[in-house]
């Protein structure tokens, strides 16, 4: 559990020994990290990275909205970026937020100064999973506005990386092995700020209407199934949602101990109070095993599982 304390370097910030990760995931699932590291400033997570031998893993997390950490916890340092790491700035229509900074907030603040990211106010990450994830919603995505990216390698160097360094696809973006994302840059739209923000508010309602958003979720827990085009080609047009699939499938409140498919929308995999992340990802592999029975497609995990699981 511990083979990593004699190499470990001194930091400013907090590292915490075994520290259990539930807590700091909307699932609120997860087993212990090695060691979690939440650096006092950048130059605290560069020197870290810089004197922490190659052997051990890294792993960042954001706000955990979007991960489930098996019960057995990570054999890694998980890196949490936190005060020192959320600073948000405008100029013009370039926003600056750091990767600690939530997404919800950088959309406000934009939309004051009459920047229109809307799209994220109702994703309930941090910009560091936003840009990892590349994350989005209405139509709009986290690469249409990023415009620069910067990070600490894993060697301990500060760099800054374009969006054609990034890679972007669809929830996915390419970081080299073990960076951490410190900041981001956008450019947004100008907008009205008063239309914005009431956009946003439309917005918030339309999701409570329609997710379970008060319940412990991570999103949509499968990808919609990719479509096919005229030409017959498959592409990512999504005209098949992953929620009438699984509706399909019988699936809709379907549940395994304290995991269960929503009832408000199937595609929501929740946990009611009591679940394992076994539970979850467990009643997940059932769904997508009915699904493929059922309409022969083999639905793709959007929600990222991490970790061990426990050892019996
Ligand atoms: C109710 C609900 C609704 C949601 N709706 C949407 C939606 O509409 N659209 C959408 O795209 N997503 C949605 N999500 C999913 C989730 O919020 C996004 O994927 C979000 O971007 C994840 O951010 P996070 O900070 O929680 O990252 P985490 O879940 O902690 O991590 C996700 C990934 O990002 C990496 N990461 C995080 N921070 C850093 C960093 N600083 N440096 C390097 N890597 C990092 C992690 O290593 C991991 O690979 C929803 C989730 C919930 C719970």
């Amino acid at each position: 559990m511990t083979r990593f304390s004699a190499i470990l370097p001194d930091v400013r910030g907090r590292l915490s020994k075994a520290r259990n990760l539930s807590d700091l995931t909307w699932l609120r699932v997860g087993g212990p990290a090695d060691y979690l590291f939440q650096p006092a400033d950048i130059e605290d997570l560069q020197a870290f990275l810089r004197d922490l031998p190659d052997v051990v893993p890294v792993f960042p997390m954001g706000v955990g909205s979007n991960l489930i950490v098996r019960d057995g916890g990570m054999r890694a340092v998980v890196i949490r970026l936190g005060r020192g790491f959320n600073a948000i700035s405008v100029e013009g229509n370039t926003v600056t937020a750091g990767a600690a900074a939530l997404d919800a907030h950088v959309a406000r603040k934009a939309a004051d100064a009459g920047v229109d990211l809307t799209f994220l106010r109702t994703i309930p990450g941090s910009i560091g999973g936003a840009v990892r994830m590349n994350a989005g919603c209405y139509g709009s995505y986290t690469a249409d506005v990023l415009r620069k990216a910067t990070i600490v390698t894993r060697q301990g160097d500060l760099r800054d990386l374009t969006p054609e360094d990034l890679n972007f696809r669809y929830r996915q973006s390419d970081l080299p092995e073990g960076a951490v994302l410190i900041s981001a840059t956008f450019e947004g739209p100008s907008g009205d700020p008063d239309d914005l923000h009431a956009r946003m508010e439309a917005q918030l309602k339309k999701r409570d209407e329609t997710q379970p958003t008060k319940d412990r979720s991570a999103g949509s827990t499968f990808r919609n199934p990719a479509g096919f085009s005229s030409t017959g080609q498959a592409d990512d047009v999504h005209d098949l949602k992953a929620w009438k699939v699984i509706d399909d499938a019988g699936m809709r409140g379907a549940t395994r101990g304290g995991a269960q498919m929503s009832p408000k929308h199937s595609n929501f995999l929740i946990n009611t109070g009591t679940a394992t992340a076994d539970d979850l990802e467990g009643l997940g592999e059932e769904v997508r095993k009915k699904v493929y029975e059922t309409s022969g497609i083999t639905l793709e995990w959007e929600i990222m599982r991490v970790g061990d699981p426990l050892k019996e």
